[in-house]
C-alpha cells in the first residue's frame, strides 16, 4: 500500500482539531508528592500537596486532571492551621476543588490531595515476573508525557505550567527510588527505605517522575562545570551493560555546556533502565527513564551504540526541561533540538563526516514519512492526541532545519545565537518565535522569511541538478530543477545555494566558490570559469534540507565520488552512477569500494548497486561482504537480497554463520531468505533458534523465512509470535506473518487470525507491529479490529496508526488482490532480464 499515494498527503485524520493550550486562573508554584508505591499489587498510594498562587480574579473552585485517580480526601493546609476539609468532585478526568471562601487574586494557597492508584491503565506501569516471563524482575515506573501525570497524580497537566517539586518515596527496603533533582533525604523508616528528592528548577508535569525498584546505583563521578553527580541504575546482573550503554555521558554533558553555553542546570544526573518501556528514553527532569533494550553485549557494540539515545535525552535537559515548548505544537523546540544534538555529539566524538551523514539519515526518515504517510508543517497544532505530532517531521525533520541554519548562519554565529536563545529562555516556556528573537538579537539576521518556508510550511523542494561545460565560452552551467509538485499552496521554494568549481578532480585546491539564489522551478546557473572544472560540487555544505538528484553525468559523478570531501555529495553520485551502466560508473564504484574511508558512503552506495540488479554490481556486492566495516557489510548483506541466484546464496550463508556482529547476521539471513536457495530453509530455522541480544539474529532468520514464500514456514512464525518469546522474536514473528501470507495466498486466513489477536497484544511494540502487519496485509477482514483499536487504544500512537492503517486498507480494498501477485511477476521477470543480461555480457566479451 501507498505507493499510489497523491503528493501532500494531509496529515489531520477526521476528529482532529486545532489545540491551543488553556488559560490560567492560577500558577502552580510547587507540587509536593509523597508516593507510597506497592510492587505486589500494583497500587500506589499518594499524597499530592500543591501550592498555588491565584492570577487576577478570585478562585473560587480549581479544575485539576486527575484519571482514575481514587480521591480520598481534600484539605485546604494553611501555614500555622489545623488542616481542612475542603469540598472536592471527582468526574470526567477531573478533580474539581471548591476554595471557600476564594483564593484572592495574587494571594497563594496550599491543598492537599490523597488518593490511591491501582492498577492504572496508563502513566504508572508496574513490571512483574508472568506465567510466560518468570525472569522479569518486579520494578514500577512512570511514564508522563505528553499529558499523563494525570494518571498518577492530580495536576495541571500542561506543558506552560512550571513548578518547583518535591517527590518522597517510601520503597520496599533494599530497593531504590528516583524522583527529580537533589538526593536529599534516605532512610530507613518502619521496615521500608525512604527517598526524598527536591527539584528547585521549576519543570512541566510531564517531566515528573517515580521509579522504583531493586536497581543496581553505579556512580560515574562528577561532570561539567559544576562537578555535578552522575549515575545510573539497572536491574541486578546488568552492570556491565550499563557501562558500554552509559558509559560516556560525563563527556557529553562537558560537550553540551560548551555548545549552548549553559552548564548543566540540575542538581544530579541519572539515567535508569526499565523494563517493557514505551519509548527509547524520558527525558524527566535530572532523572533520565532509558529502555532496557538499549542495554547490550559486547557484540551488539560492534556496531551499536547508545550513544545517540543517550546524547538525546541528555541534550532535553537544556532543550525540553531548562527551556520548554510552551505548547505540544511548538515540540519541535524539544525533539528536533534533541536529534539534532545527537549528531552534534558525534561530531565531537566521531568527527565531522559522522555529523554531516548523521544529518543526512535524519533527512532521508523524514522524506520517507513524507512520501509514505503525510505532510505537515513542522510547527502544526491539528491533531487528535499530542502524541501524533511526535513523528519524523518533529525529530528528524526539525534536526535537519537546524542543521541547514547553521550553514546559513555560519558556525560562530550559529552556536552564539543557540546561546543566547538558552540563555534568555531558561526557565520558560518557548515558542519558535523566542528562537527567531534570539537569532536577530544576537546576528541582525530577519530569519522570519526562512522560518516560514522551512518550518511553518509542509514540504520541502525536490531538486535535480544538472551540470555542462561551455568550451568556446568557458562557462559552466549548473541547471537545478525543482521535481516537487508546485501548485498554488505549495510555490517554488527559495533559497540561496553555494556551488564550487575546482580545477582537479581529486582536489578542492584552488576551488573557485559563488552563492547563488535559487527561485524558479528551473534555475539556470551561468559561470564563467578561466579554467574547465574537474570537480563540480552543489552545496558544498550539504546544508539544504531538499530531495537531491544528481543527474552530472558518469564522468563528472564519477569526479564526485572519488573527490569531494563532503560525503553527502559523494553518496548522491554514488546513486546517480549506480543507475548508469556504464563502464566509467561501474569502474568508479570499484574504484570507491576499494578506498573510500567513510563507511556511510558505502553502505549508501551497497543499496543503491543493489537496486540496479545488475550482475557487476552483484559481484561487487559480494566482494563487499569482505569490507572490515561491519555497516559496509550489512548494507551489501541487505543489498545482495535483491538477487536469486546461487554464489549470492552461498555468499550469504557463510556471512551469516562467520560474521560477529548480529546485525551483519541477521541481515544476511534476510537475505538468504530472498534468494528461495533450496538450502535457505534449514539455514534459517537453525539460525532462528539462537539467543543473541534483542534477538536480532533471530528476528533476521525468522522474516528470511517469510521470504522464502513457503508455506511450511508459517508454524515457525506462529510459534515465535507467541506471548512467551521475547519481544524481539515476537515483532519480527509479526511482520513475517503478514509477509509470507502476501507471498502465499494459502496462508492468507491464518495470518488474519493471528495478527487480529495481536492487535491488542499486552506488548505496546508487539501491537504496533500488528497494526503495521495490518496495513502490509491490507486485508479487509482485519479493519474491524482496526476500528477497534483505532477508537479504543489508550495510546495515542496506536490510535493514530490504526486509523491510518484502516484507511489505507479501504482506499487499497478498491484495488484487486491480485497486485501483490502482479508485483511477484514483475520481480520474476527481472531476474530473467539480468540473467539474460549476464549471457549478453558474457558473449560480448572477447
Ligand atoms: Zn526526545
Amino acid at each position: 500500500m501507498g505507493d499510489d499515494r497523491s503528493a501532500y498527503q494531509p496529515f489531520a485524520l477526521p476528529g482532529a482539531r486545532p489545540h491551543y493550550g488553556p488559560d490560567k486562573l492560577v500558577a502552580v508554584e510547587e507540587i509536593a508528592l509523597d508516593l507510597v508505591p506497592d510492587l505486589e499489587r500494583e497500587s500506589l498510594d499518594g499524597c499530592c500537596t500543591t501550592t498555588v498562587r491565584a492570577f487576577d480574579q478570585p478562585v473560587t473552585r480549581l479544575s485539576l486532571d486527575a484519571v482514575d485517580l481514587d480521591v480520598s480526601s481534600v484539605e485546604r493546609v494553611e501555614p500555622g492551621a489545623a488542616p481542612r476539609g475542603v469540598g472536592f468532585v471527582v468526574r470526567d478526568g477531573k478533580l474539581d476543588v471548591t476554595f471557600d471562601p476564594p483564593i484572592a487574586p495574587g494571594e497563594r494557597a496550599t491543598f492537599a490531595v490523597r488518593y490511591r492508584v491501582v492498577r492504572p491503565r496508563y502513566g504508572l506501569f508496574f513490571v512483574r515476573p508472568t506465567a510466560s516471563h518468570p525472569e522479569k524482575i518486579a520494578h514500577a515506573w512512570t511514564q508522563s508525557q505528553d499529558e499523563f501525570a494525570r494518571y498518577w497524580f492530580p495536576c495541571l497537566d500542561y506543558p506552560h505550567e512550571k513548578q518547583r517539586s518535591t517527590t518522597t518515596i517510601t520503597a520496599p527496603k533494599g530497593t531504590f527510588a528516583l524522583g527529580n533533582g537533589a538526593l536529599v533525604e534516605r532512610a530507613e523508616r518502619d521496615g521500608k527505605t525512604v527517598f526524598k528528592y527536591r527539584q528547585d528548577v521549576p519543570h512541566s508535569t510531564y517531566l515528573m517522575t517515580m521509579v522504583a525498584g531493586p536497581f543496581v546505583e553505579v556512580a560515574q563521578g562528577n561532570a561539567g562545570r559544576n562537578g555535578v553527580p552522575v549515575f545510573y541504575y539497572v536491574l541486578p546482573g546488568r552492570e556491565r551493560d550499563g557501562e558500554r550503554a552509559f558509559g560516556k555521558t560525563p563527556q557529553m554533558i562537558a560537550c553540551f555546556e560548551e555548545r549552548t553555553g549553559m552548564p548543566y542546570p540540575y542538581a544530579r544526573y541519572s539515567q535508569i533502565a526499565v523494563s517493557d518501556f514505551i519509548f527509547g528514553g524520558m527525558e524527566n527532569t535530572s532523572a533520565t527513564t532509558q529502555t532496557d533494550r538499549t542495554l547490550h553485549d559486547e557484540t551488539a557494540h560492534l556496531d551499536f551504540s547508545s550513544d545517540p539515545l543517550v546524547a538525546h535525552e541528555l541534550a532535553h535537559q537544556w532543550f525540553g526541561d531548562l527551556l520548554t515548548c510552551r505548547d505540544w505544537s511548538h515540540a519541535w523546540l524539544n525533539e528536533g533540538f534533541a536529534t539534532f544534538m545527537e549528531a552534534v555529539w558525534r561530531e565531537a566524538d566521531l568527527g565531522y563526516d559522522e555529523y554531516v551523514y548523521d544529518v543526512f539519515e535524519c533527512l532521508s526518515i523524514y522524506l520517507k514519512e513524507e512520501a509514505h504517510r503525510y505532510v505537515r508543517p513542522i510547527v502544526c497544532n491539528t491533531y487528535i492526541a499530542p502524541i501524533e505530532i511526535f513523528d519524523r517531521h518533529l525529530y528528524q525533520k526539525g534536526a535537519a532545519v537546524l542543521h541547514m541554519l547553521r550553514g546559513e548562519l555560519g558556525d560562530a554565529r550559529f552556536w552564539r545565537s543557540v546561546a543566547r536563545y538558552v540563555r534568555e529562555n531558561a526557565q520558560r516556556s518557548v515558542e519558535t518565535i523566542d528562537f527567531i528573537r534570539a537569532i536577530e538579537g544576537e546576528t541582525g539576521r530577519n530569519l522570519r522569511g526562512f522560518f516560514a518556508q522551512w518550518v511553518f510550511r509542509e514540504g520541502h523542494p525536490a531538486l535535480e541538478i544538472r551540470y555542462a561545460w561551455d568550451a568556446t565560452r568557458n562557462v559552466a552551467t549548473v541547471t537545478i530543477d525543482q521535481k516537487q509538485p508546485v501548485e498554488a499552496q505549495h510555490p517554488v521554494y527559495e533559497f540561496d545555494v553555494e556551488l564550487a568549481f575546482a580545477p582537479k578532480p581529486d582536489s578542492i585546491e584552488g576551488e573557485r566558490r559563488i552563492r547563488a539564489h535559487v527561485g524558479r522551478a528551473h534555475e539556470t546557473i551561468a559561470v564563467p570559469l578561466e579554467f574547465e572544472p574537474r570537480l563540480v560540487r552543489f552545496d558544498p555544505g550539504a546544508f539544504l534540507l531538499a530531495d537531491v538528484t544528481y543527474a552530472l553525468g558518469p564522468d563528472l559523478a564519477a569526479a564526485v565520488l572519488l573527490g569531494d570531501p563532503n560525503v553527502v555529495a559523494r553518496i548522491r553520485a554514488a546513486r546517480e552512477l549506480a543507475k548508469d551502466s556504464g563502464r566509467t560508473a561501474r569502474e568508479a564504484l570499484e574504484r570507491a569500494f576499494a578506498s573510500e574511508h567513510f563507511w556511510g558512503v558505502l553502505a549508501e552506495a551497497a543499496h543503491a548497486v543493489g537496486a540496479s540488479r545488475s550482475p557487476w554490481g552483484r559481484d561487487l556486492l559480494i566482494g563487499a561482504l569482505a569490507h572490515t566495516h561491519p555497516k559496509v557489510v550489512r548494507a551489501a548483506a541487505d543489498a545482495l537480497g535483491n538477487f536469486r541466484d546461487d554464489d549470492v546464496a552461498s555468499a550469504l550463508e557463510a556471512t551469516s554463520r562467520d560474521a560477529r556482529s548480529y546485525f551483519v547476521r541477521a541481515a544476511a539471513l534476510v537475505s538468504l531468505g530472498k534468494t528461495r536457495a533450496a538450502r535457505a530453509f534449514e539455514v534459517l530455522t537453525a539460525a532462528a533458534r539462537a539467543r543473541t541480544w534483542n534477538s536480532v539474529v533471530e528476528a533476521g532468520a525468522l522474516r528470511g523465512l517469510a521470504e522464502l514464500a513457503d508455506a511450511k514456514a508459517m508454524p515457525l512464525l506462529l510459534e515465535a509470535s507467541a506471548p512467551a518469546k521475547q519481544e524481539g522474536t515476537r515483532r519480527a514473528a509479526v511482520a513475517s506473518l503478514a509477509r509470507l501470507a502476501s507471498l502465499v495466498e494459502s496462508e492468507r486466513t491464518r495470518a488474519v487470525d493471528a495478527i487480529e489477536r495481536l492487535l491488542d497484544d499486552e506488548s505496546f511494540l508487539v501491537a504496533l507491529d500488528a497494526i503495521a502487519a495490518a496495513e502490509s496485509l491490507g486485508d479487509e477482514r482485519l479493519l474491524t479490529g482496526l476500528d477497534r483499536v483505532a477508537g479504543q487504544g489508550i495510546d495515542g500512537r496506536i490510535r493514530r496508526h490504526a486509523m491510518e492503517a484502516a484507511m489505507r486498507i479501504r482506499k487499497g480494498a478498491k484495488v484487486p488482490s491480485q497486485v501483490t501477485a502482479l508485483r511477484d511477476d514483475i520481480d520474476e521477470l527481472r531476474e530473467q532480464q539480468r540473467r539474460l543480461q549476464e549471457k549478453i555480457e558474457a558473449l560480448a566479451r572477447p
